[in-house]
């Protein structure tokens, strides 16, 4: 606004001598409205911009979703599994937080599902008995890179780096060994990203449906119900489910997730298992 009065002075101080104060005083409303406006006008405009180029979360959740129409993406990475076999993976992102792991790991065990647990490096460091206890119940492994960078905005030997020091830590916390499976901190992922991990040896497994557990705000677990079991026999079947640990509401919504998914038919299993008859992922 300081600026905006300092340039209409300007413009007011080169009219000073030519008409009648009134007149002056006329033109300089005028060019102060015509000012404030044009400021408003760029404060808005640059602001669209801004959003256009950041999409939040939840807008590239869904554009996810949209293009899941292939099993496949650049590198063989894998957005969901075959469709005829009723098989769903559940999988569960383990970055930071491990609160209420043992009710999640528990609720899995009760209803005899096996999932995919893609894990970080830090995770595995902070939470060994966490990282022993997911292979110690049978679950698999994959790979969620060491400190969950967005690795789109890393220079090469950072990206390796993540994933190689990663493998390292799961091989003694978990017990296995997380390759040829992980998936990119937020999903995070382009060409270069996904040729570097394809050089190391790993496929990227993307989802097929989002919970939206890990999108703020903070889903109710009705929420997170309804979100995934409001999808069609059709759109489960076959499908990679996105969900976190540390969150209470997916631990608190699971048993009833997995009662929904198991009363229609479907077989809760491991990534592994949901690609087997695509031998190339082993
Ligand atoms: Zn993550």
């Amino acid at each position: 606004m300081k600026q905006i009065k300092l340039m209409c002075d300007a413009v007011c101080k080169s009219l000073r001598g030519k008409g009648t104060s009134r007149h002056r005083a006329f033109l300089r409303s005028t060019c102060a409205a015509a000012i404030r406006f044009l400021a408003f006008f760029l404060l808005f405009w640059g602001c669209s911009l801004l959003r256009a180029s950041h999409p939040k979360a939840e807008e590239r959740s869904r554009t996810a979703i949209s293009k899941n129409a292939t099993a496949t993406g650049p590198f063989g990475e894998i957005v969901r599994g075959p469709r005829d076999k009723s098989e769903i993976a559940l999988t569960f992102d383990a970055g930071a937080d491990a609160e209420c792991f043992e009710d999640l790991i528990t609720a899995l065990a009760d209803a005899h599902v096996h999932s995919t647990f893609f894990v970080t490096g830090k995770f595995a460091q902070q939470h060994r008995d966490c990282a022993a206890e997911i292979t110690k119940r049978a679950h698999e492994v994959g790979n969620h890179t060491w400190n969950h960078l967005n690795l789109t905005q890393q220079p090469d030997d950072i990206v390796r780096e993540e994933i190689t020091r990663a493998e390292i830590i799961l091989n003694n916390s978990c017990g296995q060994d997380p390759k040829p499976r992980w998936r990119a901190p937020y999903g995070e992922r382009d060409e270069r990203v996904l040729k570097i991990a394809t050089n190391l040896g790993y496929r990227s497994i993307y989802w097929t449906l989002d919970s939206l557990d890990g999108v703020e705000p903070v889903k109710t677990p009705q929420f997170l119900i309804d979100r995934v079991t409001g999808k069609s026999d059709a759109e489960l079947d076959g499908a990679i489910i996105l969900m976190h640990v540390g969150v209470r509401s997916t631990t608190e919504a699971l048993p009833a997730i997995i009662a929904d998914l198991q009363g229609r038919g479907f077989r809760l299993v491991t990534i592994s298992k949901l690609l087997e008859a695509q031998k190339s992922v082993r």
